[in-house]
Protein backbone atom coordinates (compact mmCIF):
# COMPACT_ATOMS: atom_id res chain seq x y z
CA UNK A 1 0.00 0.00 0.00
CA UNK A 2 1.36 3.04 -0.98
CA UNK A 3 1.44 6.02 1.86
CA UNK A 4 -0.88 8.48 1.53
CA UNK A 5 -0.21 12.11 0.84
CA UNK A 6 -0.97 14.31 3.72
CA UNK A 7 -1.41 18.25 4.16
CA UNK A 8 0.25 20.57 1.23
CA UNK A 9 0.99 17.82 -0.66
CA UNK A 10 -2.84 16.74 -1.06
CA UNK A 11 -5.01 18.68 -3.31
CA UNK A 12 -2.55 20.60 -5.40
CA UNK A 13 -2.31 23.53 -2.89
CA UNK A 14 0.94 24.64 -4.41
CA UNK A 15 -1.04 25.54 -7.13
CA UNK A 16 -1.38 29.53 -7.46
CA UNK A 17 -4.22 31.60 -7.94
CA UNK A 18 -5.44 33.07 -10.94
CA UNK A 19 -2.83 36.37 -10.81
CA UNK A 20 -0.31 33.78 -10.32
CA UNK A 21 -0.73 31.84 -13.23
CA UNK A 22 -0.56 34.25 -15.38
CA UNK A 23 2.37 34.89 -14.03
CA UNK A 24 3.55 31.56 -14.09
CA UNK A 25 3.13 31.16 -18.03
CA UNK A 26 5.18 34.24 -18.63
CA UNK A 27 7.95 32.52 -16.69
CA UNK A 28 7.87 29.42 -18.63
CA UNK A 29 7.90 31.11 -21.83
CA UNK A 30 10.94 33.15 -20.82
CA UNK A 31 12.53 29.46 -19.51
CA UNK A 32 11.82 27.84 -22.79
CA UNK A 33 9.54 29.20 -25.94
CA UNK A 34 8.46 25.42 -26.50
CA UNK A 35 6.03 23.45 -24.08
CA UNK A 36 6.86 21.76 -20.85
CA UNK A 37 5.69 17.85 -20.77
CA UNK A 38 6.15 15.76 -18.11
CA UNK A 39 6.04 11.69 -18.63
CA UNK A 40 5.07 10.18 -15.93
CA UNK A 41 6.33 6.25 -15.58
CA UNK A 42 9.57 5.04 -17.77
CA UNK A 43 8.98 1.83 -19.72
CA UNK A 44 8.44 1.78 -23.05
CA UNK A 45 5.47 4.00 -23.39
CA UNK A 46 7.30 6.59 -21.22
CA UNK A 47 10.05 6.39 -23.65
CA UNK A 48 8.72 6.26 -26.68
CA UNK A 49 7.02 9.40 -26.07
CA UNK A 50 9.71 10.89 -25.13
CA UNK A 51 11.34 10.41 -28.67
CA UNK A 52 8.39 11.46 -30.72
CA UNK A 53 7.98 14.63 -28.48
CA UNK A 54 11.12 15.80 -29.35
CA UNK A 55 10.83 14.99 -32.85
CA UNK A 56 7.20 16.87 -32.85
CA UNK A 57 7.66 19.73 -30.91
CA UNK A 58 11.09 20.73 -31.81
CA UNK A 59 14.27 21.89 -30.34
CA UNK A 60 12.74 24.09 -27.47
CA UNK A 61 10.28 21.82 -26.15
CA UNK A 62 11.65 19.93 -23.00
CA UNK A 63 10.27 16.36 -21.55
CA UNK A 64 10.82 15.47 -18.09
CA UNK A 65 10.43 11.83 -17.21
CA UNK A 66 9.11 10.84 -13.50
CA UNK A 67 9.48 7.24 -12.53
CA UNK A 68 8.41 5.99 -9.02
CA UNK A 69 11.87 3.44 -9.09
CA UNK A 70 15.30 4.69 -8.94
CA UNK A 71 15.97 2.90 -11.95
CA UNK A 72 14.30 3.74 -15.53
CA UNK A 73 13.17 1.45 -17.96
CA UNK A 74 9.59 -0.28 -16.65
CA UNK A 75 9.20 -4.30 -17.68
CA UNK A 76 12.30 -3.98 -19.81
CA UNK A 77 14.12 -4.30 -16.21
CA UNK A 78 11.60 -5.85 -14.03
CA UNK A 79 9.37 -7.93 -16.77
CA UNK A 80 11.33 -9.42 -19.59
CA UNK A 81 13.14 -12.24 -19.03
CA UNK A 82 16.72 -12.53 -18.35
CA UNK A 83 17.61 -15.11 -20.66
CA UNK A 84 16.49 -12.72 -23.27
CA UNK A 85 19.45 -10.32 -23.11
CA UNK A 86 19.05 -9.71 -26.59
CA UNK A 87 15.34 -7.93 -26.23
CA UNK A 88 16.76 -5.81 -23.08
CA UNK A 89 18.86 -4.02 -24.57
CA UNK A 90 16.61 -1.51 -26.37
CA UNK A 91 17.60 0.53 -22.85
CA UNK A 92 20.31 1.37 -24.41
CA UNK A 93 18.23 3.76 -26.84
CA UNK A 94 16.21 5.64 -23.71
CA UNK A 95 19.66 6.38 -22.09
CA UNK A 96 20.64 8.06 -25.38
CA UNK A 97 17.97 10.62 -24.62
CA UNK A 98 19.56 11.55 -20.92
CA UNK A 99 21.47 14.37 -20.90
CA UNK A 100 24.84 14.37 -20.91
CA UNK A 101 26.96 12.50 -23.38
CA UNK A 102 25.80 12.96 -26.61
CA UNK A 103 24.84 17.03 -26.02
CA UNK A 104 26.63 18.10 -28.21
CA UNK A 105 25.60 16.00 -31.35
CA UNK A 106 22.85 17.71 -33.78
CA UNK A 107 19.68 16.70 -33.49
CA UNK A 108 19.29 15.49 -37.02
CA UNK A 109 22.46 13.17 -36.19
CA UNK A 110 20.88 12.45 -32.99
CA UNK A 111 17.80 11.03 -34.56
CA UNK A 112 19.48 9.35 -37.49
CA UNK A 113 21.39 7.71 -34.68
CA UNK A 114 18.18 6.70 -32.70
CA UNK A 115 17.02 5.55 -36.47
CA UNK A 116 19.66 3.17 -36.52
CA UNK A 117 19.10 1.87 -33.11
CA UNK A 118 15.13 1.48 -33.20
CA UNK A 119 16.33 -0.62 -36.12
CA UNK A 120 17.86 -2.91 -34.18
CA UNK A 121 17.37 -5.17 -31.10
CA UNK A 122 18.86 -3.29 -28.98
CA UNK A 123 16.17 -1.32 -26.98
CA UNK A 124 18.09 -0.85 -24.10
CA UNK A 125 20.91 1.14 -26.02
CA UNK A 126 18.34 2.74 -28.02
CA UNK A 127 16.38 3.88 -24.36
CA UNK A 128 19.79 4.62 -22.92
CA UNK A 129 20.82 6.84 -26.08
CA UNK A 130 17.58 8.73 -26.31
CA UNK A 131 18.12 9.59 -22.10
CA UNK A 132 21.13 11.45 -23.25
CA UNK A 133 19.14 13.86 -25.13
CA UNK A 134 19.73 17.51 -23.33
CA UNK A 135 15.76 18.28 -23.56
CA UNK A 136 15.34 15.42 -21.40
CA UNK A 137 15.24 15.05 -17.58
CA UNK A 138 15.04 11.85 -15.47
CA UNK A 139 13.32 12.59 -12.11
CA UNK A 140 13.63 8.56 -10.58
CA UNK A 141 12.31 7.96 -7.17
CA UNK A 142 9.20 9.91 -6.97
CA UNK A 143 5.84 8.27 -7.83
CA UNK A 144 3.22 10.59 -8.26
CA UNK A 145 0.21 9.52 -5.87
CA UNK A 146 2.98 9.45 -3.03
CA UNK A 147 5.30 11.99 -3.12
CA UNK A 148 2.90 14.77 -5.02
CA UNK A 149 -0.34 14.44 -6.09
CA UNK A 150 -1.08 14.14 -10.02
CA UNK A 151 -2.93 17.75 -9.75
CA UNK A 152 0.19 19.26 -8.15
CA UNK A 153 2.60 17.76 -11.18
CA UNK A 154 0.24 18.93 -13.50
CA UNK A 155 0.54 22.64 -12.06
CA UNK A 156 3.79 22.72 -13.45
CA UNK A 157 3.59 21.44 -17.68
CA UNK A 158 1.56 22.42 -20.07
CA UNK A 159 0.91 18.19 -20.89
CA UNK A 160 1.23 15.71 -18.83
CA UNK A 161 1.08 11.76 -20.40
CA UNK A 162 0.86 9.04 -18.30
CA UNK A 163 2.27 5.79 -19.25
CA UNK A 164 2.75 4.37 -15.94
CA UNK A 165 2.31 0.63 -16.47
CA UNK A 166 0.43 -1.81 -14.95
CA UNK A 167 1.13 -2.62 -11.39
CA UNK A 168 -1.53 -4.98 -10.14
CA UNK A 169 -3.42 -8.11 -11.92
CA UNK A 170 -6.29 -9.83 -13.52
CA UNK A 171 -8.41 -11.95 -10.80
CA UNK A 172 -9.08 -15.82 -11.17
CA UNK A 173 -11.60 -15.30 -8.83
CA UNK A 174 -12.13 -18.96 -7.82
CA UNK A 175 -11.51 -20.19 -4.02
CA UNK A 176 -8.40 -20.48 -2.52
CA UNK A 177 -6.44 -17.85 -5.00
CA UNK A 178 -5.30 -16.38 -1.84
CA UNK A 179 -3.62 -19.23 0.11
CA UNK A 180 -0.24 -18.65 1.02
CA UNK A 181 1.80 -20.65 -2.02
CA UNK A 182 -0.16 -18.53 -4.71
CA UNK A 183 0.89 -15.59 -6.44
CA UNK A 184 0.72 -13.81 -9.58
CA UNK A 185 3.24 -14.37 -12.42
CA UNK A 186 3.62 -10.27 -12.08
CA UNK A 187 4.91 -11.00 -8.41
CA UNK A 188 7.06 -14.10 -9.53
CA UNK A 189 8.47 -12.47 -12.28
CA UNK A 190 9.42 -8.94 -10.40
CA UNK A 191 10.97 -11.65 -8.19
CA UNK A 192 13.21 -12.93 -9.99
CA UNK A 193 14.04 -10.14 -12.04
CA UNK A 194 14.86 -7.74 -8.53
CA UNK A 195 11.90 -5.45 -8.68
CA UNK A 196 12.73 -3.61 -4.76
CA UNK A 197 8.94 -4.36 -3.76
CA UNK A 198 9.04 -8.03 -4.03
CA UNK A 199 12.20 -9.65 -3.82
CA UNK A 200 11.62 -10.28 -0.29
CA UNK A 201 8.81 -12.75 -1.96
CA UNK A 202 8.75 -15.94 0.28
CA UNK A 203 9.73 -18.51 -2.50
CA UNK A 204 10.98 -21.51 -1.37
CA UNK A 205 11.66 -24.07 -4.21
CA UNK A 206 13.32 -26.58 -2.15
CA UNK A 207 9.87 -27.20 -0.66
CA UNK A 208 8.08 -26.92 -3.98
CA UNK A 209 7.67 -30.58 -6.76
CA UNK A 210 5.13 -29.18 -8.57
CA UNK A 211 4.20 -25.71 -9.63
CA UNK A 212 0.58 -24.71 -11.52
CA UNK A 213 0.88 -21.65 -13.87
CA UNK A 214 -2.97 -20.38 -15.02
CA UNK A 215 -2.71 -18.81 -18.75
CA UNK A 216 -0.94 -19.59 -21.77
CA UNK A 217 0.44 -16.53 -22.92
CA UNK A 218 4.13 -15.52 -22.88
CA UNK A 219 4.33 -14.84 -19.17
CA UNK A 220 3.32 -17.91 -18.54
CA UNK A 221 5.66 -19.43 -20.85
CA UNK A 222 9.04 -16.98 -19.13
CA UNK A 223 7.79 -18.24 -15.36
CA UNK A 224 7.90 -22.00 -16.79
CA UNK A 225 10.82 -21.89 -18.78
CA UNK A 226 13.22 -19.98 -15.60
CA UNK A 227 11.37 -22.95 -13.58
CA UNK A 228 12.61 -25.93 -15.18
CA UNK A 229 16.01 -24.36 -16.66
CA UNK A 230 19.28 -25.45 -15.98
CA UNK A 231 20.11 -22.85 -13.38
CA UNK A 232 23.57 -22.70 -14.24
CA UNK A 233 22.58 -21.43 -17.50
CA UNK A 234 20.52 -18.52 -15.67
CA UNK A 235 23.36 -18.13 -13.39
CA UNK A 236 25.43 -16.60 -16.59
CA UNK A 237 21.92 -14.04 -16.94
CA UNK A 238 21.09 -10.84 -14.95
CA UNK A 239 18.57 -12.94 -13.02
CA UNK A 240 18.87 -12.00 -9.39
CA UNK A 241 21.20 -13.93 -7.04
CA UNK A 242 18.47 -14.55 -4.84
CA UNK A 243 16.54 -16.56 -7.24
CA UNK A 244 19.61 -18.60 -8.80
CA UNK A 245 20.16 -19.70 -4.93
CA UNK A 246 16.29 -20.91 -4.93
CA UNK A 247 16.60 -22.08 -8.46
CA UNK A 248 19.64 -24.25 -7.36
CA UNK A 249 17.94 -25.71 -4.25
CA UNK A 250 14.73 -26.42 -6.46
CA UNK A 251 12.88 -29.94 -5.81
CA UNK A 252 10.33 -28.91 -8.82
CA UNK A 253 10.03 -31.82 -11.63
CA UNK A 254 6.53 -30.87 -12.84
CA UNK A 255 5.46 -27.29 -13.98
CA UNK A 256 1.17 -27.48 -15.15
CA UNK A 257 0.60 -25.12 -17.60
CA UNK A 258 -3.42 -24.53 -17.18
CA UNK A 259 -5.26 -23.10 -20.70
CA UNK A 260 -9.36 -22.75 -20.18
CA UNK A 261 -9.46 -22.60 -23.86
CA UNK A 262 -7.29 -25.27 -26.75
CA UNK A 263 -4.36 -25.30 -28.61
CA UNK A 264 -5.49 -23.25 -31.38
CA UNK A 265 -6.31 -20.39 -29.13
CA UNK A 266 -3.28 -20.18 -26.81
CA UNK A 267 -1.85 -16.67 -26.68
CA UNK A 268 1.98 -17.53 -26.55
CA UNK A 269 4.47 -17.15 -29.42
CA UNK A 270 5.33 -19.29 -32.21
CA UNK A 271 9.60 -18.53 -31.00
CA UNK A 272 8.79 -18.14 -27.66
CA UNK A 273 6.61 -21.58 -28.05
CA UNK A 274 9.60 -23.66 -29.34
CA UNK A 275 12.35 -22.15 -26.93
CA UNK A 276 9.96 -23.29 -23.98
CA UNK A 277 9.41 -27.01 -25.62
CA UNK A 278 12.92 -27.78 -26.58
CA UNK A 279 14.25 -27.63 -22.88
CA UNK A 280 17.03 -29.98 -21.96
CA UNK A 281 15.68 -32.60 -20.35
CA UNK A 282 12.17 -31.78 -19.79
CA UNK A 283 9.88 -34.01 -20.95
CA UNK A 284 6.23 -32.63 -22.88
CA UNK A 285 2.60 -33.72 -22.32
CA UNK A 286 -0.16 -33.18 -23.70
CA UNK A 287 -3.57 -34.97 -24.00
CA UNK A 288 -3.66 -36.04 -27.67
CA UNK A 289 -7.68 -35.83 -27.36
CA UNK A 290 -7.56 -31.55 -27.61
CA UNK A 291 -5.85 -31.98 -30.74
CA UNK A 292 -9.03 -33.07 -32.17
CA UNK A 293 -10.17 -29.38 -33.72
CA UNK A 294 -13.77 -28.48 -34.81
CA UNK A 295 -14.64 -26.35 -37.89
CA UNK A 296 -14.35 -23.40 -36.48
CA UNK A 297 -10.55 -24.19 -34.72
CA UNK A 298 -9.75 -24.97 -38.01
CA UNK A 299 -10.97 -21.59 -39.93
CA UNK A 300 -9.11 -19.69 -37.02
CA UNK A 301 -6.08 -21.17 -37.99
CA UNK A 302 -6.71 -20.56 -41.03
CA UNK A 303 -7.38 -17.18 -40.84
CA UNK A 304 -4.45 -16.48 -38.34
CA UNK A 305 -0.95 -17.96 -39.56
CA UNK A 306 0.70 -17.97 -36.39
CA UNK A 307 -2.42 -20.02 -34.20
CA UNK A 308 -1.51 -22.15 -37.38
CA UNK A 309 1.94 -22.04 -36.22
CA UNK A 310 1.29 -22.90 -32.55
CA UNK A 311 -0.89 -25.35 -33.57
CA UNK A 312 2.15 -27.20 -35.58
CA UNK A 313 4.57 -26.62 -32.77
CA UNK A 314 2.59 -28.05 -30.54
CA UNK A 315 1.48 -30.89 -32.81
CA UNK A 316 5.25 -31.76 -33.62
CA UNK A 317 5.97 -32.21 -29.80
CA UNK A 318 3.16 -34.52 -29.29
CA UNK A 319 4.36 -36.38 -32.25
CA UNK A 320 8.23 -36.64 -31.28
CA UNK A 321 8.42 -37.50 -27.16
CA UNK A 322 11.47 -36.70 -25.82
CA UNK A 323 12.90 -37.61 -22.28
CA UNK A 324 13.83 -35.70 -19.21
CA UNK A 325 13.56 -35.85 -15.32
CA UNK A 326 11.49 -33.06 -15.45
CA UNK A 327 7.94 -33.02 -16.80
CA UNK A 328 5.76 -30.16 -18.65
CA UNK A 329 2.39 -30.70 -18.77
CA UNK A 330 0.15 -28.58 -21.00
CA UNK A 331 -3.64 -28.93 -20.22
CA UNK A 332 -5.66 -27.54 -22.53
CA UNK A 333 -9.58 -26.74 -22.34
CA UNK A 334 -9.02 -27.05 -18.65
CA UNK A 335 -9.72 -23.96 -16.34
CA UNK A 336 -8.64 -23.60 -12.35
CA UNK A 337 -11.75 -23.78 -10.42
CA UNK A 338 -10.04 -23.79 -7.14
CA UNK A 339 -7.13 -23.85 -5.18
CA UNK A 340 -6.85 -26.87 -2.56
CA UNK A 341 -4.77 -26.30 0.37
CA UNK A 342 -3.34 -28.62 2.65
CA UNK A 343 -1.93 -27.25 6.24
CA UNK A 344 -2.54 -23.54 5.04
CA UNK A 345 -0.64 -23.58 2.47
CA UNK A 346 -1.56 -24.41 -1.83
CA UNK A 347 -1.46 -28.17 -2.75
CA UNK A 348 -3.53 -29.03 -5.05
CA UNK A 349 -5.58 -27.24 -8.11
CA UNK A 350 -9.16 -28.63 -9.22
CA UNK A 351 -9.66 -27.99 -12.33
CA UNK A 352 -12.72 -27.77 -14.28
CA UNK A 353 -13.14 -29.48 -18.03
CA UNK A 354 -14.17 -26.81 -20.79
CA UNK A 355 -15.39 -27.32 -24.49
CA UNK A 356 -14.84 -24.34 -26.41
CA UNK A 357 -19.13 -22.36 -28.07
CA UNK A 358 -18.44 -20.57 -31.03
CA UNK A 359 -19.24 -16.56 -30.30
CA UNK A 360 -20.45 -15.71 -33.59
CA UNK A 361 -18.70 -14.03 -36.79
CA UNK A 362 -15.35 -13.25 -36.03
CA UNK A 363 -16.03 -13.28 -32.13
CA UNK A 364 -13.64 -15.46 -30.67
CA UNK A 365 -14.94 -18.74 -29.32
CA UNK A 366 -15.63 -19.20 -25.60
CA UNK A 367 -14.72 -21.95 -22.88
CA UNK A 368 -17.85 -22.80 -21.13
CA UNK A 369 -17.82 -25.21 -18.23
CA UNK A 370 -18.53 -28.49 -18.35
CA UNK A 371 -19.00 -29.41 -14.77
CA UNK A 372 -16.38 -32.22 -14.97
CA UNK A 373 -13.46 -31.98 -13.01
CA UNK A 374 -10.40 -33.12 -12.03
CA UNK A 375 -7.15 -32.23 -9.89
CA UNK A 376 -3.88 -31.78 -10.34
CA UNK A 377 -0.81 -31.45 -7.16
CA UNK A 378 0.59 -27.70 -7.09
CA UNK A 379 2.70 -26.58 -4.12
CA UNK A 380 3.08 -23.24 -5.72
CA UNK A 381 0.15 -21.94 -8.17
CA UNK A 382 1.09 -18.70 -10.50
CA UNK A 383 -1.21 -17.02 -12.12
CA UNK A 384 -0.17 -15.67 -15.16
CA UNK A 385 -3.77 -14.25 -16.66
CA UNK A 386 -3.06 -10.75 -17.36
CA UNK A 387 -1.57 -7.75 -15.10
CA UNK A 388 -3.88 -4.58 -14.64
CA UNK A 389 -3.73 -1.15 -14.15
CA UNK A 390 -4.46 0.59 -10.87
CA UNK A 391 -6.02 4.13 -10.89
CA UNK A 392 -4.36 7.43 -8.99
CA UNK A 393 -6.83 10.10 -7.63
CA UNK A 394 -7.03 13.11 -10.06
CA UNK A 395 -8.08 11.19 -12.91
CA UNK A 396 -10.81 9.22 -14.14
CA UNK A 397 -10.42 5.02 -14.40
CA UNK A 398 -12.35 2.04 -15.60
CA UNK A 399 -11.90 -0.61 -13.04
CA UNK A 400 -13.04 -3.41 -15.17
CA UNK A 401 -10.81 -2.89 -17.78
CA UNK A 402 -8.22 -1.28 -16.09
CA UNK A 403 -7.23 1.49 -18.32
CA UNK A 404 -7.61 5.44 -18.08
CA UNK A 405 -10.48 6.30 -20.19
CA UNK A 406 -9.07 8.02 -23.33
CA UNK A 407 -9.75 8.29 -27.29
CA UNK A 408 -6.03 8.13 -29.29
CA UNK A 409 -4.55 8.76 -26.09
CA UNK A 410 -6.72 11.94 -25.18
CA UNK A 411 -7.57 11.32 -21.26
CA UNK A 412 -11.82 11.81 -20.56
CA UNK A 413 -12.85 14.14 -17.48
CA UNK A 414 -14.50 11.64 -14.87
CA UNK A 415 -17.93 12.15 -16.44
CA UNK A 416 -17.14 11.05 -19.68
CA UNK A 417 -18.35 14.40 -21.28
CA UNK A 418 -15.07 15.76 -22.20
CA UNK A 419 -11.82 15.89 -22.22
CA UNK A 420 -9.03 17.13 -19.62
CA UNK A 421 -6.61 19.86 -20.92
CA UNK A 422 -3.45 18.92 -21.79
CA UNK A 423 -3.73 15.25 -19.80
CA UNK A 424 -2.76 11.65 -22.44
CA UNK A 425 -1.89 8.54 -21.67
CA UNK A 426 0.10 5.80 -22.77
CA UNK A 427 0.87 1.97 -22.89
CA UNK A 428 -0.46 -0.61 -20.92
CA UNK A 429 -2.43 1.92 -18.46
CA UNK A 430 -3.87 3.17 -22.36
CA UNK A 431 -4.63 0.03 -23.76
CA UNK A 432 -4.61 -2.72 -21.33
CA UNK A 433 -1.59 -5.57 -20.79
CA UNK A 434 -0.72 -6.54 -24.00
CA UNK A 435 1.65 -6.39 -26.39
CA UNK A 436 5.05 -6.46 -26.78
CA UNK A 437 7.74 -3.65 -26.06
CA UNK A 438 7.64 -2.32 -30.40
CA UNK A 439 3.60 -1.79 -29.78
CA UNK A 440 3.91 1.17 -27.34
CA UNK A 441 6.24 2.85 -30.14
CA UNK A 442 3.66 2.69 -32.46
CA UNK A 443 0.84 3.64 -29.54
CA UNK A 444 3.38 6.74 -28.84
CA UNK A 445 3.00 7.67 -32.00
CA UNK A 446 -0.89 7.54 -31.54
CA UNK A 447 -0.72 9.65 -28.45
CA UNK A 448 2.05 12.47 -29.62
CA UNK A 449 -0.26 13.10 -33.02
CA UNK A 450 -3.34 13.54 -30.98
CA UNK A 451 -1.16 16.11 -28.63
CA UNK A 452 0.00 17.58 -31.75
CA UNK A 453 -3.64 18.21 -33.14
CA UNK A 454 -5.34 19.32 -29.51
CA UNK A 455 -2.42 21.41 -29.01
CA UNK A 456 -4.52 24.19 -28.24
CA UNK A 457 -6.08 23.19 -25.38
CA UNK A 458 -2.84 22.54 -23.71
CA UNK A 459 -3.39 24.44 -19.97
CA UNK A 460 -0.66 27.41 -18.77
CA UNK A 461 2.14 26.24 -16.80
CA UNK A 462 0.48 27.30 -13.31
CA UNK A 463 3.38 26.84 -10.98
CA UNK A 464 5.78 30.03 -10.80
CA UNK A 465 8.62 27.85 -12.00
CA UNK A 466 7.59 25.43 -14.85
CA UNK A 467 9.11 22.15 -16.17
CA UNK A 468 12.12 20.47 -14.38
CA UNK A 469 13.46 23.45 -12.19
CA UNK A 470 9.70 23.71 -10.37
CA UNK A 471 9.35 20.02 -9.74
CA UNK A 472 12.50 19.79 -8.02
CA UNK A 473 12.41 22.60 -6.12
CA UNK A 474 9.06 21.27 -4.78
CA UNK A 475 10.83 18.16 -4.69
CA UNK A 476 13.40 19.23 -2.59
CA UNK A 477 11.03 20.68 -0.44
CA UNK A 478 9.60 17.57 0.23
CA UNK A 479 13.02 15.52 1.11
CA UNK A 480 12.24 13.56 -2.12
CA UNK A 481 15.63 12.47 -2.73
CA UNK A 482 15.97 12.07 -6.89
CA UNK A 483 17.55 10.30 -8.77
CA UNK A 484 18.93 11.84 -12.02
CA UNK A 485 19.78 9.94 -14.17
CA UNK A 486 23.32 9.88 -13.96
CA UNK A 487 22.75 8.73 -10.65
CA UNK A 488 20.93 6.20 -12.24
CA UNK A 489 24.06 5.79 -14.36
CA UNK A 490 26.34 5.44 -11.09
CA UNK A 491 23.77 2.10 -9.85
CA UNK A 492 23.83 1.06 -13.21
CA UNK A 493 28.19 0.38 -13.58
CA UNK A 494 27.82 -0.71 -9.87
CA UNK A 495 25.59 -3.06 -11.05
CA UNK A 496 27.62 -4.35 -14.42
CA UNK A 497 30.60 -4.44 -11.31
CA UNK A 498 29.43 -6.68 -9.21
CA UNK A 499 28.07 -8.53 -12.50
CA UNK A 500 31.55 -9.19 -13.68
CA UNK A 501 32.57 -10.33 -10.47
CA UNK A 502 30.82 -13.38 -11.16
CA UNK A 503 30.63 -13.75 -14.94
CA UNK A 504 27.42 -11.75 -15.34
CA UNK A 505 26.41 -9.21 -17.33
CA UNK A 506 25.05 -7.19 -14.14
CA UNK A 507 24.07 -8.33 -10.70
CA UNK A 508 20.99 -6.33 -9.70
CA UNK A 509 20.52 -3.92 -6.75
CA UNK A 510 17.20 -4.97 -4.92
CA UNK A 511 17.54 -2.36 -2.20
CA UNK A 512 16.00 1.27 -2.98
CA UNK A 513 18.33 2.79 0.10
CA UNK A 514 21.58 1.12 -1.40
CA UNK A 515 20.65 2.44 -4.96
CA UNK A 516 20.14 6.07 -3.35
CA UNK A 517 23.51 5.80 -1.44
CA UNK A 518 25.29 4.64 -4.67
CA UNK A 519 22.92 7.60 -6.66
CA UNK A 520 23.84 10.19 -4.32
CA UNK A 521 27.65 10.01 -4.40
CA UNK A 522 27.42 10.13 -7.86
P1 LIG B 1 5.93 -0.48 -18.03
O1 LIG B 1 7.03 -1.10 -18.80
O2 LIG B 1 5.34 -1.28 -16.93
O3 LIG B 1 6.46 0.90 -17.42
C1 LIG B 1 5.73 1.62 -16.45
C2 LIG B 1 6.68 2.39 -15.54
O4 LIG B 1 5.92 3.29 -14.72
C3 LIG B 1 7.47 1.51 -14.58
O5 LIG B 1 8.85 1.84 -14.65
C4 LIG B 1 6.90 1.86 -13.20
O6 LIG B 1 7.86 1.77 -12.15
C5 LIG B 1 6.46 3.29 -13.41
N1 LIG B 1 5.40 3.74 -12.47
C6 LIG B 1 4.36 3.02 -11.99
N2 LIG B 1 3.58 3.77 -11.20
C7 LIG B 1 4.14 5.00 -11.16
C8 LIG B 1 3.80 6.22 -10.50
N3 LIG B 1 2.69 6.31 -9.76
N4 LIG B 1 4.62 7.29 -10.63
C9 LIG B 1 5.75 7.20 -11.41
N5 LIG B 1 6.09 6.08 -12.08
C10 LIG B 1 5.31 5.00 -11.96
N6 LIG B 1 7.83 -7.43 -24.74
C11 LIG B 1 8.76 -7.76 -25.68
O7 LIG B 1 8.77 -7.16 -26.76
N7 LIG B 1 9.68 -8.75 -25.45
C12 LIG B 1 9.74 -9.42 -24.27
O8 LIG B 1 10.59 -10.31 -24.09
C13 LIG B 1 8.78 -9.09 -23.27
N8 LIG B 1 8.79 -9.74 -22.10
C14 LIG B 1 7.87 -9.42 -21.14
C15 LIG B 1 7.88 -10.13 -19.94
C16 LIG B 1 6.93 -9.85 -18.97
C17 LIG B 1 6.94 -10.63 -17.67
C18 LIG B 1 5.95 -8.85 -19.20
C19 LIG B 1 4.91 -8.56 -18.15
C20 LIG B 1 5.92 -8.15 -20.40
C21 LIG B 1 6.88 -8.42 -21.38
N9 LIG B 1 6.89 -7.75 -22.61
C22 LIG B 1 7.83 -8.07 -23.55
C23 LIG B 1 5.91 -6.66 -22.88
C24 LIG B 1 6.52 -5.26 -22.58
O9 LIG B 1 7.33 -5.35 -21.43
C25 LIG B 1 5.38 -4.23 -22.41
O10 LIG B 1 4.72 -4.10 -23.66
C26 LIG B 1 5.88 -2.85 -22.00
O11 LIG B 1 6.82 -2.89 -20.95
C27 LIG B 1 4.70 -1.94 -21.55
O12 LIG B 1 5.23 -0.65 -21.42
P2 LIG B 1 4.64 0.49 -20.46
O13 LIG B 1 5.59 1.62 -20.60
O14 LIG B 1 3.22 0.71 -20.76
O15 LIG B 1 4.70 -0.10 -18.96
P1 LIG C 1 -1.70 -12.65 -22.54
O1 LIG C 1 -0.85 -12.86 -23.72
O2 LIG C 1 -2.90 -11.80 -22.69
O3 LIG C 1 -2.13 -14.10 -21.99
C1 LIG C 1 -3.02 -14.21 -20.93
C2 LIG C 1 -3.48 -15.66 -20.80
O4 LIG C 1 -4.31 -15.75 -19.63
C3 LIG C 1 -4.32 -16.17 -21.97
O5 LIG C 1 -4.00 -17.50 -22.24
C4 LIG C 1 -5.76 -16.07 -21.43
O6 LIG C 1 -6.65 -17.01 -21.98
C5 LIG C 1 -5.52 -16.43 -19.97
N1 LIG C 1 -6.61 -15.97 -19.09
C6 LIG C 1 -7.07 -14.70 -18.94
N2 LIG C 1 -8.04 -14.68 -18.02
C7 LIG C 1 -8.20 -15.96 -17.57
C8 LIG C 1 -9.03 -16.57 -16.61
N3 LIG C 1 -9.91 -15.87 -15.92
N4 LIG C 1 -8.92 -17.91 -16.42
C9 LIG C 1 -8.01 -18.64 -17.12
N5 LIG C 1 -7.18 -18.11 -18.04
C10 LIG C 1 -7.28 -16.78 -18.27
O7 LIG C 1 -0.89 -11.97 -21.30
P2 LIG C 1 0.58 -12.17 -20.75
O8 LIG C 1 1.08 -13.53 -20.91
O9 LIG C 1 0.51 -11.55 -19.39
O10 LIG C 1 1.46 -11.22 -21.71
C11 LIG C 1 1.23 -9.81 -21.78
C12 LIG C 1 1.85 -9.25 -23.05
O11 LIG C 1 3.28 -9.24 -22.92
C13 LIG C 1 1.53 -10.06 -24.28
O12 LIG C 1 1.25 -9.22 -25.37
C14 LIG C 1 2.80 -10.84 -24.52
O13 LIG C 1 2.99 -11.22 -25.87
C15 LIG C 1 3.85 -9.86 -24.05
N6 LIG C 1 5.06 -10.62 -23.70
C16 LIG C 1 5.94 -10.87 -24.69
C17 LIG C 1 7.04 -11.65 -24.44
C18 LIG C 1 8.00 -11.94 -25.55
O14 LIG C 1 7.89 -11.34 -26.60
N7 LIG C 1 8.96 -12.82 -25.36
C19 LIG C 1 7.25 -12.19 -23.17
C20 LIG C 1 6.31 -11.94 -22.17
C21 LIG C 1 5.20 -11.14 -22.46
P3 LIG C 1 -7.83 -16.58 -22.98
O15 LIG C 1 -7.14 -16.40 -24.29
O16 LIG C 1 -8.77 -17.70 -22.93
O17 LIG C 1 -8.40 -15.27 -22.44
Amino acid sequence: MLPRIVGAAAGGLLRPAGALAARGFAAAAAAAAGPHFCIVGSGPAGFYTADKLLKKFGEDARVDIVEALPTPFGLVRSGVAPDHADTKNVINQFTALAPGDVSNMSSSLLTASLFRFCCSQNVINQFTALAQDPRISFFGNVRVGRDLSLDELRSYYNAVVLSYGAESDRKLSCPGEDLPGVYSAREFVWWYNGHPAYRDLPIDLSRTHSVAIAGLGNVAVDCARVLLKSPDDLAKTDICSHAVEQLRKSAVREVHLLGRRGPVQAAFTPKELRELLSLEGVQIKMDPEVFKVSPACEAEMKATRMKKRVFDILSKALAEPKQGDKSLYLHFLRSPAEVIGKDGHAAEVKLEKTRLEPAGEGKDQKALGTGEFETIPADLVLKSIGFKSVGIPGVAFDSRRGVIPNQAGQVYTEDGSSFEPGLYVCGWLKRGPSGIIGTNLVDAEQTVDTMASTKDSFRPVEAQQPGAAGLRQLLNERGVQVVDFKGWQAVDAEEVRRGAAQGKPRDKLTSVDEMLQIAAAA
